[in-house]
């Protein structure tokens, strides 16, 4: 079973965020795994763990990223989760890539890595926490002309080695759909699929020794006019940080504490 990953390296969501002609300004030093991607490498892990002995001993998990060479941080980050393999692509002409363009190098990944030896599964998080498109592995599936399973909330395997489906729930509003695709499939995973296991010291020692490989657009076959600027088909016509918050006033309640809600509401003009 060989399961492709991607993962983004995002800013960090609880620093000050940054934008220049409408792009996140990304600094080295702030960067981070997609909290969400934890999830689908948590999702990916468990799947190997779940099948019969001989066939785990000759599963991969591989971690795909497009990003610049300060994502070799989340890639290595997923080796200290267990992953076995971590492929980062990066171009100066992806740089600007849109929604396409990134799925587009994404998609060229996972053809590499079949053509090494047959991917069964590629997982992907429900969003990255700073483009929230949520439409990459969408993108991705169409791209490599692949059943999708999105926004799964449990994801299981049947069937036998070489004829395997993958079982998913959605959790939609009132109703538990369960859905089923022959593999290779595209599964994204919500927040809710599972809880993201800790490194441990062992994975931690095993992951000093594994490397990021670096792929290019050219490693890929990609031509560089398809994507970043040139083949974005979107434009970020303005970003700006919305304004702060306005103060938030407590009201504490000492026995007055409704006339004090009141008054802050005629106040406020709130009623
Ligand atoms: C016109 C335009 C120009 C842009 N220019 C830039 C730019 O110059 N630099 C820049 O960094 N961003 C740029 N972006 C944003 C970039 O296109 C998106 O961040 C990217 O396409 C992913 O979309 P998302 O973040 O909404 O991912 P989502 O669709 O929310 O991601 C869902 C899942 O897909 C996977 N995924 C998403 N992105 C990646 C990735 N890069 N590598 C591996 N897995 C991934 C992850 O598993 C993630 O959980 C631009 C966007 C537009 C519209």
């Amino acid at each position: 079973m060989r399961i492709v990953v991607a993962v983004k390296y995002v800013p960090d969501i609880h620093a000050d965020r940054a934008f220049e002609d409408g792009r996140v300004v990304r600094r080295s030093d702030e960067g981070t795994l997609n909290e969400l991607d934890e999830n689908a490498l948590e999702a990916a892990l468990r799947v190997v763990e779940g099948l019969p002995e001989d066939e785990r001993a000759t599963s991969e998990v591989v971690v795909v990223t497009v990003a610049g060479p300060d994502a070799d941080a989340a890639v290595k980050k997923a080796f200290q989760l267990g992953v076995d393999r971590g492929v980062r692509v990066s171009d100066d002409a992806i740089a600007g890539s849109d929604y396409f363009g990134t799925a587009r190098v994404l998609a060229a990944a996972v053809r590499r890595l079949s053509a090494e030896s047959p991917v069964d599964l590629v997982v992907t998080g429900m969003a990255a926490l700073d483009g929230l498109g949520s439409v990459v592995p969408a993108l991705l599936a169409a791209e490599l002309d692949l059943p999708q399973l999105t926004l799964a909330g449990t994801l299981e395997l049947d069937g036998e080695a070489g004829a395997r489906t993958a079982r998913v729930t959605r959790e939609l509003d009132g109703v538990d759909e369960v859905l089923e695709a022959p593999l290779p499939a595209v599964v994204s995973v919500t927040d809710h699929a599972n809880d993201p296991r800790f490194p441990n010291f062992k994975l931690i020692m095993a992951a000093r020794t594994k490397q990021v490989e670096a792929w290019s657009l050219a490693d890929l076959e990609v031509d560089p006019a398809e994507v970043g600027d040139a083949g974005a088909r979107t434009r970020v016509l303005a970003a700006s940080p919305r304004p702060p918050r306005p103060e938030v006033e407590i009201v504490v309640d000492k026995g007055e504490g409704g006339r004090a809600l009141a008054e802050y509401l005629i106040r406020n003009e709130l009623v």
